[in-house]
């Protein structure tokens, strides 16, 4: 399928692994001019060079920490009319909620809630005096089923979801979307890090855990963050101009509601 999306700019946030390069990937092979962001610069150059290997439009880098002010202000310098942009950070530590003081809940909501909502603020209205944005938040499946151990991550998306289901409506009219993509279980550093942790707190092995959880999962693999690039290019694409406020699961089935 055409996206239609070619020539178009997107800034793709925390995407020099992961999730957030599985969107840039599929966005650059869509021809569209993709801004690439880390806080390692050589994850980041890596990055930019193997996706250049595959990219129909231009590949570029900001290497920043997204969560900060100044980092954000070099994103936007790099990316300053952004018809696409894709918020993503790193995620909050897993832990017990005792032991959360303000500053772990003050990190947490400005990584997962504030950092995206400063930068939908920044660039949203620019995308409907254009008449076209699309926005993406990489959210998480904890949002519909909260994770025990991530309550930093439960409380902070959540905040962002409610902020979004809001102002998604304010815009749509103008040519601008407003979505949540919402990860289950993808294969990434951050997924094994977590299960690392998991594994030092319990009797069991990493790799007993590993395999556990794969198995929990209906269709009993884990995600592949191209196969959630894809859906974020898809989203950004001009098909998808009456998709907007949602939260999209994208979970191999893990979640198991009917709705
Ligand atoms: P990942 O594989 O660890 O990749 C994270 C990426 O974000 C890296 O490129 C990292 O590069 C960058 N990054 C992290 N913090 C940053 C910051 N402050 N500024 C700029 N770049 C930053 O993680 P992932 O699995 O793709 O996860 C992405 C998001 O989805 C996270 O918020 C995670 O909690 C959420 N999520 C993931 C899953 C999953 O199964 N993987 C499930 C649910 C939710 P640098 O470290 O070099 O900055």
């Amino acid at each position: 399928m055409e996206l239609g999306i070619a020539g178009k700019r997107a800034l793709v946030c925390a995407s020099s692994k992961g999730l957030g390069r599985g969107c840039a990937s599929a966005l650059a092979r869509e021809g569209v001019h993709v801004v690439l962001n880390g806080r390692g610069a050589e994850a980041l150059e890596a990055c930019a060079t193997e996706i250049r290997a595959v990219a129909k439009g231009e590949v570029s880098t900001v290497c920043a920490d997204i969560t900060s002010r100044e980092g954000r202000a070099q994103a936007l310098a790099a990316c300053p009319e952004p018809d696409i942009l894709i918020n993503n950070a790193g995620g909050p530590p897993p832990g017990d909620f005792r032991d959360w003081g303000r500053e772990e809940w003050l990190d947490a909501l400005e990584a997962n809630m504030l950092t995206p909502i400063e930068l939908i603020k920044a660039t949203v209205d620019g995308m409907a005096q254009r008449g076209f944005g699309r926005i993406v938040n990489i959210t998480s499946s904890s949002v519909k089923a909260p994770i025990p151990t991530l309550g930093l991550s439960n409380g902070a998306r959540s905040g962002l979801t409610g902020f979004v289901a809001g102002v998604a409506r304010q815009v749509a009219a103008s040519g601008v979307t407003i979505n949540n993509l919402l990860p289950g279980a993808f294969d990434t550093d951050r997924l094994r890090s977590g299960m690392l942790f998991s594994a030092k707190r319990s009797e069991r092995s990493f790799e007993e855990l590993f395999e556990a959880r794969r198995k929990d999962i209906p269709v009993r693999r884990y995600g592949d963050p191209n196969e959630f690039g894809a859906l974020c290019a898809f989203l950004c694409g001009v098909q998808s101009g009456y998709i907007t406020g949602q939260n999209i699961l994208i979970d191999g089935g893990a979640y198991p509601g009917t709705l």
